[in-house]
């Protein structure tokens, strides 16, 4: 309703707006805790004027940093001259025909299709459905789970929650379908054991029942799971032996986070499908796709009769294809994907470096950039601290009254910071971040 009387920020925020993935009561008790102005390189202003280091890109997105206006020329550009045209059907346009170009020549050899979203749930869900239709077209219309592991996000859509291993997510409006099993993650697990677990599951649901496995390269909601070296090509050999398609969720490891442009690259494995978003555009217009294999798309090709019911409007979309092409320009041109690994060593030399000094720093990681520092009472035993004492989250807090803005994972009582900044960070940068978590955890201890 429109009144005449100038209200706050915060008031209208906690009168109309819905957070996505937020408290309402605390939003309710205490108003958003920053409202961001302006952002520039690693750094977000606020509307008090407070600079803060953003260590995790806001959602792990905005690979490029804040602030690079050639993105908004770009968008500006395309908006001037086509702002949006429908994909559906026959209709086409370049720069939906150039970014899926890019897309085969920038994913592993043997995916060369992808199918446009705007974002990393849609792009699961598309996955889900053109596994279940790949089958279908396969005379094997009975394969229908999907395999997910525990602590995975994939989304909040209805199958991307489903998938989603973290029962939190589930609690809003139960699991939304049956047909997604959970495996072990390989978190403290060898290879061995989390492979077992998943074999386990094929064997016990029926081979001949289930579609595909999903994970994330690295799982990243789940606290920043880099799995064991040998992890993935195990995997690659379990679904083949079972026939299960195999589909890696890049939405957070593609695109430089990891060191490598996709994450799965560290050992070598090719999927059979990869989901993609966030870093597509660095978060700065909604973007994502599913890429396929030659051999889904051929049988796509071949088998296909009449329509493919699916479709979203933004499938495709003009302006948010154009730019894409401008973000992966930069990362191409600014070495990002180098600077992501050379910065993402400087980071783990970092924590290693104050894991010396305090007692209460455990395991310590990253992969490129995405990295965590696991808080516990005794790192010789892995003891953690009882969640009552909320560390991690206390930890959090701390940073961001210091001017870093860090997430915690508290997930089945761990206590777990973790850390994705933007790809253009530079090696002051890396120290004063180390420099301000010492002085966080030091504060808690
Ligand atoms: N997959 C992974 C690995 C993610 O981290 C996320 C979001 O954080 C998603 C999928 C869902 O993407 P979106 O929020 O764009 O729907």
């Amino acid at each position: 309703m429109r009144n005449n009387v100038k209200k706050s920020l915060t008031e209208l925020d906690q009168r109309h707006f819905i957070h996505p993935t937020s408290s309402i009561k605390q939003q309710q008790e205490h108003g958003p805790a920053f409202i961001f102005t302006e952002g520039d390189g690693i750094y977000l202003k606020d509307n008090n004027g407070r600079e803060l280091i953003d260590a995790m890109s806001s959602l792990w997105n905005v690979n490029i940093g804040y602030g690079r206006k050639e993105l908004g020329k770009a968008a500006q550009q395309q908006m001037d001259t086509l702002a949006f045209s429908s994909a559906f059907s026959t209709f086409s346009h370049e720069p939906a025909i150039r970014l899926s170009e890019k897309l085969a020549e920038l994913a592993p050899d043997g995916l060369n299709a992808v199918f446009l979203t705007s974002g990393g749930s849609e792009s699961n869900d598309s996955a889900f459905k053109l596994a279940r239709h790949y089958w279908k077209l396969r005379d094997q219309p009975e394969r229908k789970k999907i395999i997910s592991r525990q602590r995975a996000y994939h989304g909040v859509s209805s199958g991307s929650t489903s998938a989603t291993g973290i029962p939190q997510f589930w609690e809003m409006a139960g699991l939304l379908s049956t047909d997604f099993i959970h495996a072990d993650t390989p978190y403290e697990l060898g290879t061995a054991q989390a492979i077992a677990s998943i074999r386990n599951l094929i064997e016990n649901e029926g081979p001949e029942t289930i579609a595909a496995f999903v994970a994330e390269p690295v799982q990243g909601a789940g606290g920043i799971i880099i799995p064991p070296d040998d992890y993935f090509q195990e995997i690659r050999k379990l679904c083949d032996e079972y026939g299960i398609l195999f589909i890696a969720d890049e939405v957070i490891t593609g695109f430089g986070r990891t060191g490598t442009m996709f994450g799965l690259e560290h050992w070598g494995v090719v999927p059979d499908m990869m989901t993609l978003a966030k870093g597509i555009t660095s978060g700065y217009i909604p973007q994502g796709g599913v890429m396929v294999s030659d051999e889904i798309h051929e049988t796509l090709k071949e088998k296909s009769e009449g329509t493919l019911f699916h479709g979203f409007t933004y499938s495709g979309h003009p302006t948010a294809c154009a730019v894409a092409l401008k973000n992966i320009e930069i990362i191409e041109n600014e070495n990002l994907v180098e600077n992501s690994k050379e910065m993402g060593d400087e980071m783990l030399n970092g924590f290693r470096s104050i894991k010396d000094k305090i007692d209460i720093i455990g395991n310590v990681r990253s992969l490129g950039l995405l990295g965590a520092v696991e808080l516990v009472e005794d790192p010789s035993t892995n003891k953690r601290f009882s969640p009552s004492l909320k560390v991690a989250p206390r930890v959090v807090e701390i940073l961001a009254e210091r001017g870093m803005i860090c997430r915690s994972v508290t997930y089945d009582s761990t206590d777990i910071i973790t850390f994705a900044p933007p790809l253009i960070i530079n090696k002051e940068q890396i120290d004063n971040m180390i420099e301000i978590l010492y002085d966080s955890i030091l504060e808690v201890r």
